[in-house]
């Protein structure tokens, strides 16, 4: 596996996503409660957010938002009263959606309680209980075997009642209504890869294109794995069709090659994007089929919406022995492999934004292009002949049904080539989209 590109600057974008990482990580979030509202607190300071409270009970789709999870303490204590599993250590100490539990048991019946990795004895398992109510602790497998027998003061302090889920959306208007969004779930605990550095870049990729009026309208959605992106779909119906284009970044950190998972459709504009440019760019990469597992292309690709989605990630979920763990932790994720994500996503952006399908407005025959100095342009560039030969190739497949980017499949010519040829074809008059 590849080490993602050379360090970047230290004031680069590597560093300030790995920084928001480090900061997100000790907040203990779940898929409702105080944990999410704090983080998109902070991505608040980076972007202007519209939030959004979603009461509990509201039907969503074929789900119901859940009751709101929050948490203030939990540890185990021994006799002496020494903390032996503090959640104040890691959040990941505590199974998440815990009710509140006050008791003394002794170990042998607390351990049914209690998860551990015993291939990995010094790694915290992340562990959740949505939908069914109970209580449990995380911790390793050492800590668990160094507990001598006795009594344990175990001891929960949450709450489980109505409240919201909470999510939050951020628009970069373009120059058309049509929509792309990006999505980056907001719901696990202190977990660097899954998802704080999806979350990092989607952050940095929204302040980028915010410099720039690009083409399409970008929504920027931060919501909880599946219960958020169900309720942003409910909520969201009558104006689906908007949406032409997706990305869910997961996983978009760790050291490992990058790895696009197709749409459900496999044949969508955005998973011709990223082939392209994964390829393009040479850059060591996977292209993975459609499963409907993993994140919330599950729900944007499910059959009635249909969404042209894909995924990118690095190594994807389940894919390394951290996944889930402890040792997903920030020094897991590197600046280099976050600014490497994010060099990605800019870059098929940039493709998607500028690729279009263009009628020739003189298919009889080739146009003359020198009468229309579309050849004197060219005259002592070093690019000449490619540039020219992007005009013809633009020319001979703009029947209204190839784009852009089929014209640099079938011609081999780099993308900026044919998308130049295409502006000055259209500056002349000859083409129109
Ligand atoms: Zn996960």
């Amino acid at each position: 596996m590849r080490q993602a590109g050379a360090e970047g600057p230290a004031d680069g974008p590597g560093e300030a996503m790995h920084a928001l990482v480090e900061r997100l990580y000790p907040i203990c979030r779940s898929i409702t409660g105080d944990g999410v509202r704090a983080t998109l607190d902070i991505i608040g300071e980076y972007l202007p957010l519209t939030r959004h409270e979603v009461p509990t009970g509201t039907q969503v789709l074929d789900w119901t938002v859940p009751e709101e999870w929050n948490i203030r303490d939990a540890y185990i204590a021994d006799a002496h009263g020494r903390r032996v599993v503090d959640f104040a250590a890691s959040s990941l100490h505590v199974l998440g959606y815990s009710e509140p539990v006050a008791t003394t048991l002794p170990l042998s019946e607390l351990r049914s309680r209690l998860h551990t990795l015993p291939d990995h004895p010094d790694w915290i398992p992340y562990r959740t209980s949505y939908y069914r109510r109970t209580w449990g602790f995380c911790l390793s497998q050492n800590t668990l075997d160094a507990l001598p027998d006795g009594d344990y003061e175990v001891r929960i302090d949450s709450t489980l009642a109505d409240g919201h889920l909470s999510y939050a959306e951020h628009v970069i208007p373009g120059q058309v209504p049509d929509e792309v969004i990006v999505s980056s779930h907001v719901c696990h605990p202190s977990l660097a890869n899954d998802n704080l550095a999806g979350i990092a870049v989607a952050t940095q990729l929204a302040l980028a294109l915010a410099a720039e009026t690009p083409y399409y309208t970008y929504r920027f959605l931060f919501a909880p794995g599946t219960i958020g992106a169900i309720t942003w779909l409910a909520r969201n119906q009558d104006r689906i069709d908007r949406v032409k284009h997706g990305l869910v970044l997961a996983c978009a950190g760790d050291r490992g090659a990058l790895t696009y998972k197709q749409s459900r459709r496999g044949d969508a504009e955005i998973d011709k994007v990223l082939r392209h440019v994964l390829a393009a760019t040479e850059r060591p990469h996977h292209i993975k089929e459609f499963t409907p597992y993993g994140y919330d292309e599950r729900q944007f690709c499910s059959p009635g919406f249909d969404l042209g989605v894909g995924s990118l990630s690095r190594t994807p979920y389940a894919g390394y022995p951290e996944y889930h763990t402890s040792a997903d932790n920030p020094d897991f994720v590197s600046a280099a492999a976050m600014a490497d994500t994010l060099a990605v996503c800019r870059e098929a952006f940039a493709v998607l934004d500028r690729n279009r399908r263009y009628m020739n407005l003189s298919p009889y025959g080739e146009p003359q292009l020198g009468r229309r100095g579309l050849y004197a342009s060219l005259g002592g560039r070093s690019d000449g002949q490619e540039a020219q030969l992007a005009m013809l190739w633009v020319l001979s497949l703009s029947d209204g049904e190839h784009s852009l980017l089929e014209v640099v499949d079938r011609s081999g010519l780099p993308f900026t080539a044919v998308a130049g040829a295409a502006d000055a074809l259209h500056a002349a008059g000859l083409i129109k989209a």
